[in-house]
């Protein structure tokens, strides 16, 4: 089993190409990670691998099958998406999928079932489903896709093979990313830097633009204050040194954040930053040394339309931050 431009995950790949080439793949799988990871698309990979005719290098890519699959028309995988908010399976759906089931493949030698059962499937629909897995039909492979296994209940997790998708290295993600928006690679790297090598995070981040780009590099910068060396931070502060449009922005989402932990410290609940589980973390901070932090970004946000060298204003930000801190 192939995985064509699909990154990282080597011992996953391996484990399912093993079971594949041997004979023996599981008929009840779980892919999870975290938003981002590319847990769709590997789930839909593997689909299109099961019912590629191509049997010595499945996925082929070029065969009916794969090209059926690709467009999303084969007629033996079926997706299956909740609703709502939460974007979770109900009874009804899975009722559905357990009527579908048990009927014979139209095409291929499998009926391959993608679940992406979203944050909050509750236990009645997961017990039916459960049921499903337990006498599953000959032909019926089910794959459920969510964050995390803990969302399942313990029963369901016992009877699937269960695989955790990673983001691929920051190398990787980065070359990847610049070639497939045509970026440039420097800016591709910072990206992999702040979302941790987490593709859909990165091109969710590229949509954005330039506004979502300085909330990130914010709370990157908050993230880093409160860890123990300076690297993060400077880590995270590094593309500023070059763009003193990008550094104002992010110099006034940070005083929001700062603002928000003092806000947060003080017993209030106003939240203006528009990250309050960070704003959270840095309520741990004593009040004096919080009530230091959003002055000292207004402080820079003057400097900056006074001082030429951007590279020193951003190395002196970042210790000036952590004296104040504490760090
Ligand atoms: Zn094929």
């Amino acid at each position: 089993m192939e995985f064509p431009g699909f990154l990282g995950n080597a011992p996953v790949k391996e484990a399912l190409s093993a079971a594949f080439a041997a004979g023996r793949f599981p008929h009840a799988l779980l892919f999870q990670g975290e938003p981002g990871c590319g847990k769709r698309t590997f789930a839909r990979l593997v689909a299109q691998a099961l019912v590629c005719r191509c049997k010595d290098r499945a996925p082929c890519g070029a065969c009916p099958a794969c090209v059926r699959a690709k467009a999303g028309s084969h007629p033996d995988i079926r997706v299956v998406e909740g609703s709502g908010a939460t974007r979770s399976l109900s009874v009804d759906q899975v009722k559905e999928i357990t009527a579908d089931a048990y009927r014979a493949p139209e095409e291929a030698q499998v009926s391959v079932y993608l679940l992406f059962l979203g944050s909050r499937t509750l236990e009645p629909a997961q017990n039916k489903l459960l049921k499903l897995i337990e006498e599953p039909p000959a032909h019926g492979v089910f794959i459920l896709v969510c964050q995390s296994a803990e969302q399942l209940l313990p029963t369901i997790r016992s009877r699937v093979q269960s695989y955790l998708l990673q983001p691929p290295s920051l190398e990787e993600a980065a070359a990847y990313v610049a070639a497939r928006e045509k970026i440039p690679e420097e800016r591709a790297r910072e990206l992999a830097r702040l979302c941790g090598g987490n593709i859909g995070r990165m091109l969710q981040e590229l949509a954005g633009g330039e506004e979502a780009r300085a909330f990130a590099i914010a709370q990157a910068m908050a993230e880093g204050l409160l860890e123990p060396g300076e690297h993060s931070l400077l880590l995270a502060a590094a593309s500023l040194q070059k763009n003193r449009d990008l550094f104002r922005e992010v110099l006034s989402r940070l005083g929001m954040l700062f603002r928000d932990g003092l806000v947060l410290r003080a017993g209030g609940s106003a939240v203006l930053g528009g990250a309050p589980q960070l704003a959270d973390k840095l309520g741990a901070l004593p009040m004096k040394r919080l009530a230091l932090l959003a002055p000292l970004a207004e402080e820079y946000r003057q400097k900056l339309d006074r001082n030429a060298n951007m590279a020193l204003l951003v190395t002196e930000f970042c210790v000036r931050l952590r004296e104040a801190a504490g760090r």
